[in-house]
């Protein structure tokens, strides 16, 4: 699977996990979540297709950066591609990786996103997980990096490592 539809990019933002990061919107999502702030990146045929090694080409040839994040839409809904991205980051640039979903952690792990969601756990950083919860909106400073305070920032390599979900610590 090596072509990806993306909603858009951001070359550096600085509110998608900490320092100056790389943004991946990727389109398509299954949750609906009442309130969503991007009903737009919902559709599957939405969005724009690339070749995953243009996006990878694009990041490496992006100046300073601190770490690259997944967003959308749901990632998880075009694993396989997006584990293609995260093999390549992982090889070629030095940065960190963290993914939002509105997949729990657990689910996650429980295969309910697929094999390949699995399989780019192990390249994942931060997890940001779970669906978004209107009546639990986050307001500043009571939840950085989340729409909502049900969502959690995972530690994914020691939640592996523990076989269980550990919140990361800023
Ligand atoms: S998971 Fe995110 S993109 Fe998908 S519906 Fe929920 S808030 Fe929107």
């Amino acid at each position: 699977m090596s072509k990806i539809r993306i909603a858009g990019y951001v070359k550096h933002s600085m509110v998608n996990g900490p320092g100056v990061r790389f943004v991946l919107f990727t389109q398509g999502c299954p949750h609906f979540c009442h309130g969503c702030q991007n009903p737009e990146t919902w559709s599957m045929q939405g969005g724009e297709e690339w070749e995953t090694s243009d996006i990878v080409a694009l990041v490496k040839q992006t100046g300073y950066l601190d770490g690259f994040t997944f967003s959308g839409g749901d990632p998880l809904a075009q694993s396989g591609s997006c584990l293609l991205i995260a093999q390549a980051l992982r090889e070629e640039k030095h940065i960190d990786l963290w993914l939002y979903t509105g997949y729990t952690f657990e689910e996650v792990w429980a295969g309910a996103a697929g094999e390949d969601a699995k399989k780019l756990l192990q390249y994942i950083d931060v997890l940001v997980d779970g669906r978004y919860e209107e009546g639990l909106k986050a307001i500043e400073g009571n939840c950085l990096y989340r729409g909502s305070t049900n969502q959690r920032l995972i530690d994914v390599p020691k939640s592996l490592q523990q076989g269980t979900a550990v919140e990361f610590v800023l």
